[in-house]
């Protein structure tokens, strides 16, 4: 249907189809609702299942947890899925759910507008015009590469690439490779990458705590069980969700509960690495947890191969000149120790821009106000989900919503339901439009400092994605269970919102 204006009408329009966009549009689709669009950027679903293709990336949450609740996959191969599996995944919910005819595949968002008067959102994208009752953000928080301030790289002359952009096109056998960070995604690219370079030198800027993983393939006996009875799927799920839950006691530093988790760490760290010097440097400043825990069976073995390097400080410039390597160019990266190396190709895995996310740069609310404006000094909703002065828009997946110790997908959910149970509530109260209040959102902040204050997040002694670089505030991270964060959007309080009408409107 077309407005006045010539736009295509929906009553909501979801924006990226990754997790948080998939699951919103499949209970949208589950409850009848037929008029809702999800608008995505690239030429295919996924998310950051689909940008991150490096060597060896898969999942740290057992498969049967990193999943929908309400679509259950019997069929999953390990305990953590490699990330093609996931992707094809995500693919079959869309085929499955009868998302197709909701989709729009290489659409990016341009810009979105409150128009008061009509109660609504204009949307500009590369594929149209669109007018939407709803809008819901569901861009994640792991999708912009964030490129570190590395003097001269553009004057490097081999090969660079962020982790989340895989050059597949080059091949590595016999190269010299850099690989910039010691994050989840440079402890998986590693081991496969030391199997294929000639050389690789790892530039760490901080150490990483890591535990054993224990991947492995479920057997044949194993999958015709989760097949033939879903009850055995739904009993796996549940343990997963306890066992992971009980990390929140270290993450708040309770005892024994973090000493336990920082001895397993130095256990592992203590039986993987033979050389002591070695060991100090792989040995974390800060307190576990801070920083997210890793998860690997490979990564310090990799570590120990004759062709593999640690260099114990970050990458900071390409040297200047030509370098010593004939017409190539300047190859010759140093690390702020003052080492430095002559390498072929390398590869940042250095993580995403998150506490700033781009697209709020075009989106618009009441008064035309920037979302980037609003949050200047860090992204701040109520509910973890609306903002004030943004009418009927819901950001999934967005700030504090994220976990450091359980699965982002029981957040998503969570929040999905939470927007459900607004445009239910909002479709019942004759009102147009729901704006939170200020004092909602200040009061949720409020509660989220005082969860934090005492956490390992903030008081880990770390840097991380979790805060705000600006204002220290954690603005990314849920910071307490899983299961409150369920507990807490439980129950939609309209008193929270200010109900908006259209000027004009029979109950204005
Ligand atoms: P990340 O955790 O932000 O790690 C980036 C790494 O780059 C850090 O080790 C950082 O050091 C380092 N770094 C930045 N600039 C550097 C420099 N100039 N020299 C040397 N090192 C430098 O990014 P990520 O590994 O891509 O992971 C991001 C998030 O994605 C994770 O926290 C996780 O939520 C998700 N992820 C999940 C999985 C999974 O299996 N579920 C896999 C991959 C990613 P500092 O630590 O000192 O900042």
């Amino acid at each position: 249907m077309r407005d006045s204006r010539g736009a295509t009408a929906v009553d909501v329009l979801i924006v990226g189809a990754g997790f948080a966009g998939i699951g919103m549009g499949i209970r949208l689709a589950r409850q009848g609702k037929d008029s809702f669009v999800i608008i995505e950027q690239a030429e295919d679903v996924g998310g950051t299942w689909r940008d991150n293709r490096y060597p060896g990336v898969s999942c740290d949450i057992p498969s049967h947890l990193y999943s929908f609740s309400f679509r259950p996959n019997p069929g999953w191969s390990r305990v953590f899925a490699e990330g093609r599996e996931i992707h094809a995944y995500l693919r079959t919910c869309v085929q499955e759910e009868g998302l197709e005819e909701h989709l729009l595949l290489n659409c990016a968002l341009s810009e979105a507008e409150w128009d008061d008067a009509g109660a609504r959102w204009h949307v500009r994208t590369t594929r149209g015009d669109f007018s939407a009752a709803s809008l819901v953000i569901a861009t994640g928080r792991l999708s912009e590469p964030k490129i570190p301030p590395i003097k001269n790289l553009d004057g490097f002359g081999g090969r660079w690439w962020h982790s989340a952009r895989w050059n597949a096109k080059v091949s590595l056998v016999g190269k010299r490779v850099g690989l910039v960070g010691t994050g989840a995604s440079a402890i998986q690219i590693l081991p496969r990458l030391a199997a294929e370079a000639s050389e690789v030198v790892v530039f760490q800027r901080s150490a990483p705590y890591i535990l054993p993983r224990g991947d492995r393939q479920y057997s044949r006996e194993e999958m015709e069980r989760f097949a033939a009875d879903p009850g055995t799927v739904t009993a796996l799920r549940e343990e997963l969700f306890a066992e992971a839950e009980r990390g929140i006691g270290a993450r708040q530093r309770r005892h024994p509960d973090i000493d336990l988790l920082r001895q397993r760490a130095q256990d592992h760290l203590s039986a993987s690495i033979r050389a002591a010097a070695l060991r100090r440097l792989l040995t974390p400043d800060y307190e576990i947890g801070c920083k997210r825990i890793l998860f690997s069976d490979d990564y310090y073995a990799s570590l120990q191969l004759g062709n593999v390097r640690l260099e114990p400080t970050p990458l900071t410039r390409i040297a200047d000149g030509s370098g010593n390597v004939g017409d190539c160019g300047n190859r010759v990266a140093v690390a702020a120790s003052g080492n430095s190396y002559e390498l072929d190709v390398l590869v940042l895995a250095t993580g995403f821009n998150s506490t700033r996310p781009s697209i709020a740069g075009h989106i618009r609310g009441r008064h035309s106000r920037l979302l980037s404006d609003e949050w200047s000094n860090g992204m701040a909703a109520h509910a973890s989900t609306t903002v004030h002065g943004f009418p009927n828009m819901y950001v999934l997946d967005g700030p504090n919503a994220a976990l450091g110790h359980n699965s982002a997908i029981y957040m998503i959910e969570t929040q999905v339901s939470y927007v459900l149970s607004a445009l239910d509530h909002l479709a019942g109260s004759g009102a147009d439009a729901l704006d939170v209040t200020a004092e909602a959102v200040h009061s949720y902040m409020r509660d989220i400092d005082k969860m934090a204050q005492d956490t390992v997040w903030v008081k880990g002694g770390c840097t991380s994605w979790y805060r705000d670089e600006r204002t220290g505030r954690v603005t990314l991270l849920w910071p307490d269970s899983a299961t409150s964060f369920r507990d807490r959007l439980a129950a939609f309080a309209p008193a929270s919102y200010e109900h908006l009408r259209r000027p004009g409107s029979p109950l204005e």
